[in-house]
């Protein structure tokens, strides 16, 4: 039960072409939307989740039509958003049983037994009457993936959900991701590269509004095989190399540069041939649309 997009475009009033055209073909399991900040990955977030519309184009769930069928769409969907909010002074479980009443959960005992195991799988039982203003990060996080996995979701959309988390908090975030990702469809939608190698077996990258690439992280990372170079380089350096090759990706390492270069055939001396990772795969499909 794939989610189809197709033809998919969005401009803004003020001119802004937030999508342009995406075509995505979104199976089950965690699917990663890798691009930087401004590349339209909200935008394509928020019209899967029914919150606003497209120009043209579709989104089929299965025989569901997205964009039009919204309130069947919004039965089977989890959400968290980039700005998730939570209300301070209510604790989490009293917050989770009243979006579950929301929800459509009538009954009384039946959304007892949810809530209380929804607490359980997010790790939050033991903070349960603890009020949300006093949750950190991490915990407000897992917070929202248990509201959005009330109801039982066929699709769950999750928006930057790790930009701000410390390493442990992310881990069991990422944890968590993976668990609930096995049946159902993920869309986890970031600028951080390695949460996607981490965890998505489909990704696709999007910037200014493209589809630049679609695939799985393993291969996308093998078809750059041979074309990223890397040579270490003093600060002064960098300028010249940048003028003459195509630079992906520099990072400072004890006190010089690391350059990565894109090219099929050994740059110059000194250049040494890198097995691409999935960074590599990222910025040389950004780095050429500067
Ligand atoms: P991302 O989530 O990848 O950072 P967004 O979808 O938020 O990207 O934004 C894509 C582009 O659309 C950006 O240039 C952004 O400034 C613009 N944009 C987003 N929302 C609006 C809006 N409501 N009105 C006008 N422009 C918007």
């Amino acid at each position: 039960m794939p989610l189809t997009i197709t033809n998919l475009s969005k401009t803004y009033a003020n001119g802004t072409r937030a999508l342009q055209n995406v075509n995505l073909t979104i199976p089950t399991g965690m699917f990663g939307l890798l691009g930087p900040n401004g590349a339209g990955k909200s935008s394509l977030m928020r019209t899967i989740a029914t919150l606003q519309d497209a120009d043209t184009g579709s989104i089929m769930l299965d025989e569901l039509n997205v964009l039009e069928d919204k309130d069947a769409v919004r039965r089977v969907l989890g959400y968290l958003p980039q700005e998730f909010g939570v209300y301070p002074r209510v604790s989490a479980e009293e917050l989770l049983d009243h979006l579950a009443v929301l929800k459509g959960i009538a009954n009384n005992k039946e959304r007892k037994e949810i809530v209380e195991a929804l607490l359980q799988q997010t790790n939050l039982w033991n903070a349960r009457k603890k009020n949300l203003g006093g949750y950190s990060g991490g915990m407000k996080q897992r917070f929202g993936i248990a509201q959005a996995l009330l109801g039982n979701p066929r699709l769950i959309i999750v928006d930057e959900p790790t930009a701000g988390l410390d390493p442990a908090e992310r881990n069991r975030f990422h944890n968590l991701l993976s668990e609930i990702g096995e049946n159902i469809i993920v869309i986890l939608s970031t600028h951080i590269v390695s949460d996607v190698t981490d965890l998505c077996r489909h990704m696709a990258i999007i910037s200014q509004g493209q589809v630049r690439l679609t695939g799985d992280p393993l291969s996308v990372m093998e078809q750059l095989r041979g074309q990223v170079w890397r040579k270490l380089v003093s600060k002064d350096e960098v300028a010249a190399v940048q003028a003459q090759h195509h630079v992906i990706s520099s990072r400072l390492f004890a006190g010089q540069t690391i350059v990565h270069v894109l090219s099929d055939t050994k740059p110059e001396a000194g250049f040494e041939e890198v097995k691409p990772d999935l960074e590599d795969v990222y910025f040389a499909q950004i780095s050429e649309r500067r």
